[in-house]
């Protein structure tokens, strides 16, 4: 069996959404990224501390590591303590908890072929804690309603529904590098009612490349979205918006628009990057041809350049302050907060509108604090 299943956990909200984008995609070469590879270093680590703290044998993995750094570390460290804390909260209800590192859960009762690995079960009597470690800072991960984490959770309880007398499901999410740690319980029996309501029959769909095709943010996690019909057609909509008349548009207008305009952005980066790629490769696009971009000077040797300007008795190098995080590698991390800390300060970030769901806490502009005098 091969490392992935075609219907996998981590793209189960995209066919779940959109079923027939499975066999749609199936064609393309899976490229792998460097965040993918960064990740799976970090859950290595993650996974080596994880079994140092709870007195496992474990071979530290440290030098194979290609993305290894500081940051990377920390992290591992947090979420190591963080499941350390759980298992001791497991500990109030029942005296030996199971825990179980990188296990394998297979789901395909419900989903054919379908199987993934649960970064940490914690089993208490009643209770399974799923954890999962997310290591990417761009997307801010929920454990609400996340069909990745119902999906372990399902094999978590084909494993231990039978063993134990489980009743509720909690699913936790840790993102150490969005402040994040999201958790959602659920009962069991709410997990089986959408198990085979919604995701068996979806599944289905998807692995006989069925259903309807359907657009939404989880696009960016296709290999077809280039080339994808639908997505092309959803996001061209926005051309078609009906500029007529009156001459200025209003408020609801804009808002209509700023809901739609981030796909369209991404779906158009998407497609210049496609077009971009294979005229790169050898495709000729009617009308457009490659060019040399702009380029600045540099030098080729920076020793040989150091050494030709002092000779001209220059000191061909500037003196600059740290910054804040090599500042600290430096003094270390308690020193830096004794000595530095009075003259650290984190101004306002620039101004940005998103959607009313965001978590952030909106800010208050002029106008606002000028009308609620
Ligand atoms: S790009 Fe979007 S709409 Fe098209 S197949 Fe992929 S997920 Fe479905």
């Amino acid at each position: 069996m091969g490392k992935h299943a075609l219907l996998s956990a981590s793209s189960s909200h995209r066919w779940l959404n959109c079923p027939p984008s499975v066999r749609l995609s199936e064609s393309y070469e899976d490229k792998g990224s460097s965040y993918a590879a960064e990740g799976t270093d970090a859950h290595t680590l993650c996974e080596y501390k994880l079994k140092v703290a709870l007195g496992l044998p474990a071979k530290d993995p440290t030098e194979n590591l290609t993305y290894f750094s500081e940051e990377m570390e920390e992290c591992a460290n947090g979420y190591a303590a963080y499941i350390l804390e759980q298992v001791e909260t497991a500990k109030e209800k029942c005296s030996d908890p199971v825990v179980l590192i990188e296990q394998r859960l297979d789901f395909s009762k419900y989903v054919e072929g379908g199987f993934g690995t649960g970064d940490c079960l914690i089993i208490a009597d009643s209770e399974i804690h799923v954890c999962d470690y997310k290591h990417g800072q761009g997307i801010l991960v929920e454990a609400e309603d996340n069909p990745q984490m119902k999906l372990y959770a399902l094999g978590a309880l084909e494993i231990f529904d039978g063993i134990y007398d489980i009743d509720t499901v909690s699913m936790t999410i840790y993102q150490p590098r969005r402040n994040n740690i999201s958790t959602h319980t659920v009962s069991k029996e709410s997990l089986y009612q959408w198990a085979n309501e919604i995701l068996k029959p979806t599944a289905e769909l998807a692995f006989a490349g069925e259903g309807d095709f359907k657009c939404g943010d989880w696009c960016g996690f296709c290999k077809a979205k280039y080339e994808c019909r639908t997505r092309a057609e959803h996001n061209m909509e926005l051309a078609k918006y009906d500029f007529k008349r009156p001459p200025l548009l209003d408020d609801y207008e804009v808002e209509d628009i700023l809901s739609k305009i981030d796909g369209l952005i991404s779906w158009a980066s998407d497609i210049k990057d496609y077009a971009l790629q294979s005229a790169v490769s050898g495709k000729q696009w009617n009308g457009w041809k490659l060019v040399e971009g702009r380029s600045t000077r540099r030098f080729t040797d920076e020793a040989a350049v150091a050494k030709a300007v002092s000779a001209e008795g220059f000191d061909p190098y500037e003196q600059k302050l740290l910054g804040i995080t090599a500042m600290t590698s430096l003094i270390g991390k308690k020193r830096f907060e004794d000595v530095l800390g009075s003259y650290i300060e984190k101004p306002q970030g620039k101004s940005t509108l998103v959607p009313e769901s965001d978590k952030r806490p909106p800010i208050n502009t002029v106008q606002h604090d000028f009308n609620e005098i």
